[in-house]
């Protein structure tokens, strides 16, 4: 497996494209932002492309909402599934930490 150091850029959360949610997830984000599963989904997510899973809102510009200024992540010890997966269970390309 190749090595990977995270840099903290923050591209992967201004690519486009879904962060697709697991109900895991949700129960999870939903928990971290003191928030119920109803609130968090009506504040922080639309329904995907895919039109049977629950994706989070983008801001402006196509970066995850939960995205700072800092390129840290706001939920990181929540985050879902998909941002937990990231490096090791996707084809990517424009991740400086992978193209060392
Ligand atoms: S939830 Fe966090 S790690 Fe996942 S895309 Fe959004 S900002 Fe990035």
């Amino acid at each position: 497996m190749e090595t990977f150091a995270c840099q903290a850029c923050g591209t992967c959360c201004r690519w486009s494209g879904h962060v697709l949610l697991t109900e895991a997830d949700l129960t999870a984000l939903a928990r971290h932002l003191g928030l119920t599963e109803d609130e968090f989904i009506q504040r922080h997510t639309t329904l995907a492309a895919n039109r049977a899973q629950l994706t989070l809102l983008d801001q402006p510009g196509g970066a995850c909402c939960f995205l700072e200024a800092d390129n840290r992540c706001r939920v990181y010890s929540a985050r879902p599934r998909q941002c937990r997966d990231f490096p090791h269970a996707w084809r990517v390309s424009g991740c400086p930490a992978l193209s060392r």
